[in-house]
């Protein structure tokens, strides 16, 4: 029998995956697709939120607030880049310092510190490329920048390596109580007997809950688009840069990545589907449009990707977190809008605190290790460790994405690791291969070709994300001789 199931492989399943790995419990994860942080996780604008957006007294408020703090401790023992950047909401007219004003006080009475509204003078000394039309600023020095996908898999890495069983390509797709106590929990491939589930599903946890005859709540897709621009323009603004917020978005923002990037985006449009991430000419326009209102020169023509995320918006317009009333050991968290990644450590506490009092006991493990192996970031290194590197492992002097600096040796090893790479963007988002200028258009195959080498299969076995997903079709000899594109269908 297993004591805690989770369902979702995100950063808010992950986070928690990791904080149970401490105790003496048998834990398991299981995510629907090949990877852990392939859903919202994997696609936001990466902010650690001040805390100074969310009504006071909603769950969004007070958890931002108090996991906003814990990220300095989180990401020191994983090794995860954390940049306390801080973040300005810039006001363009005399309406919009009102709204700063509003903020400040809200930011307040939520508990966020260091608040302040600083003049035009200043806000241009700090940020110069930003618009002469601002008028003042919120400032807020505890905001910070991550990302979001690399913290996830550091989580799930650290929670494997302390003994959570994480099960990729793993869908539940039943729920049930279970008479003698406890639940079963079903995927296509085995049933799970637990005391306790998690429902961590992201846009999918009011299926979850329903699936389970929890409690009923619904959640609806909020998408936001994104631009992506070259690391060559990353210093075109040193903190978060929000436009003053509207009812229902942070509004567009220009924001710099942990990597060195910078963004645009993003909007904020309801859709119907869970899966639409697509990125449209309207939503480009839409976010450009809101973009420039904030830095009016920006080199368009060094946008090097777009992307999609969808928030997961509930009906109570809050996050849902709580023991099911209806289901004993059924533990919701549904609802995880933003500021969810903000708020994962404290959502984990807080469901902690949930199990506990659902009657788990908690006993610290004497060999809990709160790290995981280092990863050699040879783009980071300097001449004399790079030497080095090379000199203990010469799989490292082999570059394979030229535009990061990605060598052959973070390839292997980010597919040998814990919860090791099985996909063409397992690798990507392990290495920042093919994140580059080109986008994969040079390390595409010989990414592909390493990864089958070291995982034994065919190449044409080798998938951009999972089984459905091949990147091959075929031998190209092999099409020659049967005739074409004809037979090659
Ligand atoms: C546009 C946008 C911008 C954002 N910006 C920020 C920001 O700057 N700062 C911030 O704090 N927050 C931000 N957020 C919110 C943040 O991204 C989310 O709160 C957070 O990622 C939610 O994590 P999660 O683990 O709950 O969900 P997810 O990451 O979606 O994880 C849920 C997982 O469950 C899996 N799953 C679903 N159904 C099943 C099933 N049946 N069986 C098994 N697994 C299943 C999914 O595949 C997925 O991996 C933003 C969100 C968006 C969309």
């Amino acid at each position: 029998m297993i004591d805690v199931a989770i369902v979702g492989g995100g950063v808010v399943g992950c986070m928690i995956a990791r904080k149970l790995s401490r105790y003496q419990l048998k834990v398991v994860l299981v995510e629907k697709e090949d990877d852990v942080a392939s859903g919202t996780s994997k696609a936001n604008s990466a902010v650690i939120h001040a805390g100074y957006d969310a009504k006071p007294g909603t769950l969004k408020a007070k958890l931002n607030v108090q996991g906003n703090p814990l990220y300095d401790e989180i990401c020191r023992e994983l090794d995860v880049p954390f940049k306390r950047i801080g973040s300005l909401v810039v006001a363009l007219n005399e309406e919009e310092v009102n709204v700063l004003e509003e903020l400040m006080e809200r930011g307040k009475n939520n508990g966020v510190p260091n608040l302040e509204i600083i003049n035009r003078e200043k806000l241009l000394e700090m940020e110069p490329n930003i618009t002469s039309e601002s008028r003042a600023a919120l400032y807020a020095p505890t905001a910070g920048i991550i990302c979001p996908y690399e913290l996830t898999i550091a989580l799930a890495e650290n929670a494997c390596l302390n003994g959570v069983d994480i099960k990729l390509n793993s869908p539940v797709i039943g729920i049930r109580a279970e008479s003698g106590g406890g639940l079963s929990v079903e995927t296509p491939g085995e049933i799970i007997h637990t005391r306790y589930v998690i429902n961590a599903a992201g846009l999918f946890a009011d299926e979850i809950s329903r699936m389970a005859g929890a409690e009923d709540y619904s959640i609806t897709p909020r998408k936001g688009e994104y631009l992506i621009f070259d690391r060559r323009f990353g210093d075109i603004v040193n903190r978060v840069i929000f436009p003053s917020p509207t009812k229902i978005s942070k509004g567009i923002l220009v924001c710099p990545t942990v990597d060195g990037n910078f963004f645009i985006g993003p909007n904020s449009n309801d859709v119907r589907e869970k899966d639409d991430v697509s990125v449209t000419l309207q939503g480009i326009e839409e976010i450009v449009r809101g973009a420039r209102k904030l830095i009016p020169r920006l080199p368009l023509m060094h946008v090097i990707a777009s992307f999609a995320g969808l928030r997961a918006v509930s009906n109570t317009n809050d996050f849902v977190i709580g023991a099911s009333k209806k289901v004993r050991g059924f533990i919701n968290i549904g609802g995880i809008q933003s500021p969810g990644l903000s708020a994962a450590p404290a959502i984990t506490e807080m469901v902690v605190d949930i199990l506990k009092e659902e009657g788990l006991e908690l006993k610290e493990k004497s060999n809990y290790n709160p790290g995981r192996p280092q990863i050699n970031k040879f783009r980071l290194f300097n001449n004399e460790e790079k030497k080095e590197l090379i000199r203990r492992d010469p799989v490292y002097g082999r570059v394979v994405c030229r535009c990061e600096t990605v060598t052959e040796g973070e390839i292997i090893d980010a597919i040998r690791r814990p919860l090791g790479a099985r996909s063409l963007d397992a690798v990507k988002r392990r290495t920042r291969a093919g994140m580059g200028r080109c986008q994969g258009g040079f390390c595409s195959p010989r990414v592909m070709a390493i990864l089958a080498r070291e995982l034994g299969i065919d190449p044409l076995e080798v998938t951009k994300c999972g089984s459905g997903s091949e990147m091959l079709k075929g031998r190209t000899k092999e099409f020659i001789e049967t005739g074409g594109v004809k037979s090659a269908k």
